[in-house]
């Protein structure tokens, strides 16, 4: 077995390395995309790809099974099962700290691990809807860059979506308070290019803490009626279902029309989207 070593980042609360249940992860740190190689396999297990230039971090073994480039071929198409699935783009979305790793780590991994770090991952994952086999790929965005951002990067992660999960805390009065203008700006950008309704769900978190409840349940729910969203209150902390609740409930949003526009094309389109995003990160850190 051909080995090669990675390094990972001194980040004490990196979400766990190994996924259950066939999740890929690629792990996205944030340096130049072009800088760095990219790293698949079709193994059962995860991927991901890292730069010495991240410094001082754990050394760890990965079975190499494919290995190629954003040009490389390999990216044309998909081979095997994977080009024939229906697939579909969620972004995770909503303010630091509210449980977005969180809820998305528990759903895939059915675990709570307490810290997740500010890393950023895409991950893909399978999940059965009315017996249609739909791969999720799930962008997780990290904190740092939320707040970083500039409107094109989160134009550009809007763009890549097709159906949303907008998270708040119901302990954090602000981070509901946001939601109604990032869902009239996803609405504004997705629903102009086609009358399709946009998929998305508002996702109260925290539920196990309700002695520091600021927003009722009623509030979220009226929200979520007043956007044509679905909505979910859920504690990612307390149980998985909740978290599977809440990804199978987007999923049975997505019409098939769109479902079956992403035949073949996820992979590349991650590849495509996240240089996009670092291209511009970089010019703009020049
Ligand atoms: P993100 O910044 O939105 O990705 O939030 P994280 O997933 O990193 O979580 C932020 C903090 O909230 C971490 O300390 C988590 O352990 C904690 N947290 C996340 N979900 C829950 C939850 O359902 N209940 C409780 N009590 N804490 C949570
Ligand atoms: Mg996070």
């Amino acid at each position: 077995m051909t080995k090669f070593f990675i390094r990972l980042p001194a980040v004490p609360s990196a979400p766990p390395l190994r996924l259950r249940g066939g999740v890929r992860a690629w792990w996205v740190p944030w340096v130049p995309w072009e800088a760095l190689g990219w790293r698949h396999g079709r193994t059962r297990g995860w991927h991901r790809r890292s730069s010495a230039a991240l410094g001082m971090g754990l050394r760890l073994p990965l079975r190499r099974s494919t290995s190629f480039t954003p040009d490389h071929p390999a990216l044309m198409e998909l081979p095997g099962p994977t080009a024939l699935k229906m697939e579909a783009n969620v972004l995770v979305m909503g303010a630091d700290n509210v449980g977005k790793s969180a809820l998305t780590v528990r759903f895939l991994t059915r675990r709570f691990i307490g810290e997740y770090g500010d890393m950023e991952f895409i991950y893909s994952h399978n999940l059965t809807v009315d017996g249609r086999e739909i791969l999720l790929h799930i962008w997780d965005v990290p904190n740092s860059q939320e707040q970083a951002e500039d409107g094109s990067s989160e134009e550009k992660r809007v763009q890549w979506a097709d159906s949303f999960v907008l998270v708040y805390s119901i302990c954090d009065r602000a981070s509901f308070n946001i939601l109604p203008l990032k869902i009239q700006f996803i609405k504004a950008a997705k629903e102009g290019q086609s009358q399709e309704k946009v998929p998305i769900v508002i996702v109260g978190n925290k539920r196990d803490l309700h002695h520091q409840r600021v927003v009722s349940s009623e509030e979220g729910r009226l929200l979520a009626l007043s956007l044509d969203c679905g909505f979910y209150e859920v504690s990612a902390a307390e149980a998985y279902h909740g978290a599977l609740m809440v990804f199978h409930g987007l999923a049975k949003l997505i019409p098939d029309t769109k479902l079956a526009l992403k035949k073949g094309t996820g992979i590349r389109g991650i590849v495509k989207t996240m240089s996009a995003v670092f291209a511009r990160k970089r010019t703009d850190s020049l």
